[in-house]
């Protein structure tokens, strides 16, 4: 059942414009209706809002997001709360980057802490990352502790 939503999320990935990487999410409620669909892109799709090409200076990079677009969470959550407010606690997010070819590419460990807060604040419950398999992850593992910020 989850890797359906997997490859749901693929599909919204491949209309993911940004130049660097083709992300996709979609949140399911509790009674397992597709509630948001989201995939990375520049603001509003404002091509003078894009940012993907710009080389950064190593010391220049923005160090709270490793990304140029919005991404396909930030998307995905948005959508839900405008569409259905009232069925987005509780409710499964899945994010899937695909290659190239469109094929399924591994998430590893969850690292962007802003769409870990955005997900906790708005009541989503599980995040799944695809690692060779459906890797389904609650709250627990947006605590910070987990992230050693000061090595
Ligand atoms: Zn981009
Ligand atoms: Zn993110």
């Amino acid at each position: 059942m989850d890797e359906d939503y997997f490859v749901q999320a693929a599909q919204v990935a491949a209309q993911a414009t940004c130049h660097r990487a083709h992300c996709g999410s979609v949140i399911v409620s509790t009674d397992g209706k597709v509630i948001g669909r989201g995939f990375n892109a520049p603001p509003l799709g404002d091509e003078s809002q894009r940012t993907c090409d710009v080389e950064y200076h190593s010391d220049k990079k923005p160090k709270s997001d490793k990304t140029c677009c919005v991404h396909a969470e930030w998307n995905a959550i948005l959508n839900a709360l405008r569409d259905y407010p009232d069925k987005v606690v509780g409710s499964t997010l899945y994010f899937m980057r695909i290659n190239e070819l469109g094929e399924f590419t591994e998430a590893g460990d969850p690292y962007c802490t802003v769409c870990s807060r955005l997900a906790l604040q708005s009541g989503i419950k599980y995040f799944g990352l695809w690692n060779g398999g459906p890797q389904m992850f609650d709250t627990a593992s947006y605590n910070l502790k987990s992230y050693n910020f000061f090595a």
